[in-house]
C-alpha cells in the first residue's frame, strides 16, 4: 500500500482541507515519518511574509528525502512560481482543487490549481472541540489579502453535509462546535442566498446533546446583511455570546485603500446594535497596523476606535507586504514606524482587556470545560467565550460553577465551587 506523509500549517480551513484529502486518500497508509513515505505532502500557509519564508525553508528540507513531493495549500494557490523556483519537480495542489488529490498523487495530473467544490465537509477534532468549516473562500477582495489569491471563489459547503459533520463531531464527544470560514456571514451567497448563516446555526443547535456553538469570523458588510436573524440565533442558549468582526483599521481612508466595504460609522453602528440586542455579547476584532496610507492621524483614529469600542480581544498584526496583492504596490510605511505604532496599540489593547477582565474578579460564573490546561489545570469558556483557567484536572465536557480569583489581560483564573 502506498505510504503518504502529510504536514499541515495554518488555519482551521487548511486543517480541514488536509482532512478532506485524507478522506479522499483513505485507500493509502498515512505515516508520521517522511523517511517511511512514498509520497510527501506539505499543506502550506501564506498569510504573512515570515510564514512564506518558513514554508520555503521546509519545502527545501522535505525535497532532500528524494520522494514524490506534493505542495498544497495557500502558497501553491497564490504563488505557484515561487514553489517551482525552489522545487521544480514538485506537484502542486491549490486549496480549491483538493478533490483532485488522487490524480495528482497518482501522476494522472502534474498539478491542479483550480477545481470544483469538495462534496464532503471536513471536521477537525481538537480535544472536545469540533471545528467545522462551513465555506471556503469569501465574497470580499481586500487589497492586502493573499488568501484571496489562493482561495478565490466563495464556496459554501452543502447544509446537509455540515449537519452530518456536526453530528459526527458530537458522536466523537465534541462539546463545542466551531463553525468556521474566512467569512461565515457570506455563507450561501454562492447558492443564491436561499440559505444563510443564521439557518446553519439554527439547524446545528437543534441537534441533540449538551454542547455550545461558536460562530467564526465574519466581515462587517456581510454581518449587516443578515443582522436581524444573526441576533436571533446568537441569543439561542446553545450559542456563545461571541462575535469575531475584523475591522482592520479605524480610519475610513485606510479602509478604502484596503478595499474594505464599510465605514467606521457603519462598523460602530453594527457593533452597537449587536451589543444592545445581545446581553453580555463579546465582540472581538482584527486590526492591521501600518497598512500603506496609514498616516499618523489615521493611526490615531485606530487608537480612538479601540478606546471607544473596548474590544475584549484583538488580533493585532503589523502589515506584512504580500506579493501579487494590490497593497504591495502602494508606498510602504517604514518598518520602524510600524513597530512603534504596534507597541502603542498593543499596550492599549492589554490595558483595556485587563480592565474588562478585572470586572470578573471575585464573581461567580458558569463555564463549559473544553480543554486540558497547563500544570494540571482545565480551561473553560464563559458564555461569552472568555477563557478561564480552572485549578485542577476536571472532566471535559461538563458545566461547572467557578469563582474568579484573578484576571490577566489574556484570561481569567478561578476555582470550582
Ligand atoms: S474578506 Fe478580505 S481579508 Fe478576509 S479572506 Fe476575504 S479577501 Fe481576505
Amino acid at each position: 500500500m502506498q505510504k503518504v506523509y502529510i504536514e499541515t500549517y495554518g488555519c482551521t480551513l487548511n486543517k480541514g482541507d488536509t482532512l478532506i484529502m485524507k478522506t479522499l486518500l483513505k485507500d493509502r497508509e498515512f505515516v508520521d515519518d517522511p523517511r517511511e513515505a512514498d509520497v510527501i505532502m506539505i499543506n502550506t500557509c501564506a498569510v504573512r511574509l515570515e510564514t512564506e519564508e518558513r514554508m520555503k525553508k521546509r519545502i527545501s528540507e522535505l525535497r532532500k528525502f528524494g520522494k514524490k513531493l506534493v505542495v498544497a495549500g495557500c502558497l501553491s494557490g497564490a504563488e505557484p512560481g515561487t514553489i517551482m523556483s525552489i522545487a521544480p519537480e514538485a506537484s502542486l495542489i491549490g486549496p480549491q482543487a483538493i478533490e483532485k488529490v488522487k490524480d495528482v498523487i497518482d501522476g494522472n495530473l502534474r498539478s491542479a490549481l483550480t477545481g470544483e467544490r469538495a462534496s464532503i465537509t471536513p471536521h477537525v477534532m481538537e480535544g472536545k472541540v469540533g471545528i467545522i468549516p462551513i465555506a471556503d473562500g469569501c465574497a470580499g477582495d481586500c487589497n492586502f489579502c493573499i488568501t484571496k489569491l489562493a482561495r478565490r471563489k466563495l464556496r459554501s459547503y452543502p447544509l446537509r453535509s455540515i449537519i452530518d459533520s456536526a453530528k459526527f463531531a458530537l458522536s466523537k464527544g465534541a462539546v463545542e462546535l466551531e463553525l468556521t470560514g474566512q467569512d461565515t456571514a457570506a455563507y450561501g451567497l454562492d447558492y443564491g442566498a436561499s440559505i444563510r448563516l443564521p439557518e446553519v446555526v439554527r439547524q446545528v443547535t437543534e441537534l441533540d446533546g449538551d454542547f455550545m456553538v461558536r460562530i467564526g469570523m465574519m466581515t462587517p458588510e456581510q454581518a449587516s446583511s443578515i443582522i436581524d436573524d444573526l441576533i436571533e440565533v446568537i441569543r439561542l442558549k446553545k450559542v456563545y455570546k461571541f462575535i469575531h468582526l475584523p475591522v482592520q483599521s479605524g480610519d475610513d481612508e485606510v479602509l478604502k485603500l484596503m478595499n474594505r466595504k464599510y465605514t467606521i460609522e457603519e462598523y460602530k453602528g453594527i457593533v452597537k446594535e449587536l451589543r444592545t440586542k445581545v446581553p453580555f455579547l463579546n465582540v472581538t476584532t482584527d486590526i492591521i497596523i501600518g497598512h500603506p496610507g496609514e498616516t499618523e492621524e489615521a493611526f490615531e483614529n485606530t487608537i480612538s476606535l479601540m478606546k471607544e469600542m473596548r474590544f475584549e480581544r484583538i488580533h493585532l498584526a503589523i502589515y506584512s507586504m504580500r506579493s501579487n496583492t494590490r497593497s504591495a504596490s502602494m508606498p510602504q510605511i517604514p518598518d520602524k514606524v510600524k513597530k512603534q505604532r504596534m507597541n502603542v496599540a498593543y499596550k492599549l489593547y492589554e490595558d483595556i482587556s485587563l480592565s474588562i477582565h478585572k470586572e470578573y474578579e471575585g464573581k461567580m460564573t458558569s463555564l463549559l470545560l473544553t480543554e486540558v490546561g497547563k500544570q494540571g489545570s482545565t480551561i473553560g469558556r464563559t458564555v461569552n467565550y472568555i477563557p478561564v483557567v480552572v485549578k485542577g484536572d476536571h472532566q471535559l465536557g461538563r458545566r461547572a460553577d467557578v469563582k474568579i480569583d484573578e484576571a490577566s489581560f489574556f484570561d481569567l483564573k478561578g476555582h470550582l465551587v
